[in-house]
C-alpha cells in the first residue's frame, strides 16, 4: 500500500524544514504523496514541487488559512491552488503584512511588562513571510528570557497571556472562495481541535469540499466521527500530520498516513474545479 501526508510546514512558516529538506524526510517515510500547507503561504510550494518531482513523490500544492466561522477560530487548508493567482498572492500578502504587525504589538506588550525581546530578533529568526507565535516563543527561549517553548506560551503567549494579540481573520467563506478562484479545493483543518462541529454545515453552504478526517491529535475516535460527517456532508475526506519539523518537539512526518485512494479523488474533484474556474 501507498500512503500520503497532506499536512505539513517548513521554514516558509512555524517549521523548521526547508522544502527540499521536507521532502527527503517524506523519502525516508516512503511517502508516495505529499501537500506542503504553510500557514497564509505559498512560497515554499514551488521548490517543494521540484524536489518532489527529483525524488519521484506526488505533490500537492497547498496552504493553511485562519479563518473565522462565527468567533470560532479554524484553519483551512487549501490544496491543489494556483500558486500563481493574483488575488491569492495579493491576499497573502496582506495576511503577512499584518501577521508582521502583530508581532511587534506582541514584543511591545513584552517590553511593557519589561521582557526585553527586540521585533527584529523575532524577524531575524523566522526569516520568512508568514510569523508566528511559535517564531516569538522560540525568539524568547533563543534570548535566555524562557527556559523552553512551552513556559514562553504559558507565562505570555497563550491566549489572554500578558503578550497574547488577537490574530486578524477572515471569515470562512471567504476563505473558502479565495481558495476556489484560484482553482483549489477548501478542507476543513484538524476539525477535533476546535470542537465546533456546529459551524461545519454552514461551511458546507459556502462551498467547504472536504474534511481532514486523520490529524495527529484525533484519535481514532475522533476520526471515524469526521469520516461519517464526510459522508453525511459529502465531503472529501484528507489526513495529515501537521508536521512542524523539530519547532514542536520530534518530527510527526509520516506519523498520519492515508491511503492513496483520498489522494486520487482530491485530484479529481480538483480537475473539476479548474474545469469550472476557467470557463
Ligand atoms: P499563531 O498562528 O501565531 O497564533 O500561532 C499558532 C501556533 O502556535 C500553532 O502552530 C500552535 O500549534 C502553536 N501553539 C499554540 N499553543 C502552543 C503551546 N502551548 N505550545 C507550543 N505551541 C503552541
Ligand atoms: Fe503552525
Ligand atoms: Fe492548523
Ligand atoms: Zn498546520
Amino acid at each position: 500500500m501507498k500512503f500520503a501526508d497532506l499536512h505539513l510546514h517548513t521554514q516558509f512558516s512555524d517549521g523548521t524544514f526547508s522544502p527540499e529538506e521536507l521532502v527527503a524526510q517524506a523519502g525516508l517515510h516512503d511517502l508516495a504523496a505529499v501537500a506542503l500547507t504553510d500557514h497564509d503561504t505559498v512560497e515554499g510550494c514551488a521548490r517543494a514541487a521540484l524536489a518532489s518531482r527529483v525524488a519521484g513523490i506526488d505533490f500537492i500544492p497547498g496552504t493553511e488559512l485562519t479563518a473565522d466561522q462565527e468567533g470560532h477560530e479554524l484553519h483551512v487548508l487549501g490544496y491543489c491552488l494556483d500558486i500563481q493567482n493574483p488575488r491569492l498572492l495579493a491576499e497573502i500578502a496582506h495576511f503577512q503584512t499584518v501577521r508582521q504587525n502583530r508581532i511587534r504589538e506582541m514584543v511591545a506588550r513584552l517590553q511593557a511588562i519589561r521582557v526585553p525581546l527586540e521585533a527584529q530578533s523575532v524577524f531575524d529568526l523566522a526569516n520568512c513571510r508568514s510569523p508566528g507565535r511559535p517564531h516569538v516563543a522560540r525568539a524568547l527561549v533563543k534570548a535566555g528570557l524562557c527556559a523552553n517553548l512551552d513556559e514562553a506560551f504559558e507565562r505570555f503567549l497563550k491566549k489572554n497571556r500578558p503578550a497574547w494579540v488577537p490574530k486578524f481573520k477572515m471569515s470562512a467563506a471567504r476563505a473558502i472562495e479565495l481558495i476556489h478562484q484560484a482553482g483549489g479545493l477548501a478542507v476543513l483543518a484538524h476539525p477535533g481541535l476546535n470542537r465546533s462541529d456546529e459551524v461545519i454545515p454552514a461551511m458546507v453552504e459556502a462551498g467547504l469540499d472536504g474534511i481532514e478526517c486523520f490529524h495527529t491529535k484525533h484519535t481514532a475516535t475522533t476520526s471515524q466521527h469526521y469520516l461519517h460527517i464526510a459522508e453525511r456532508f459529502r465531503l472529501l475526506v484528507t489526513g495529515g500530520s501537521d508536521c512542524h519539523g523539530f519547532s514542536k518537539g520530534k518530527p510527526l512526518i509520516g506519523s498520519v498516513k492515508i491511503p492513496l485512494e483520498h489522494v486520487e479523488k482530491l485530484r479529481q474533484r480538483a480537475t473539476e474545479r479548474q474545469a469550472e474556474v476557467s470557463a
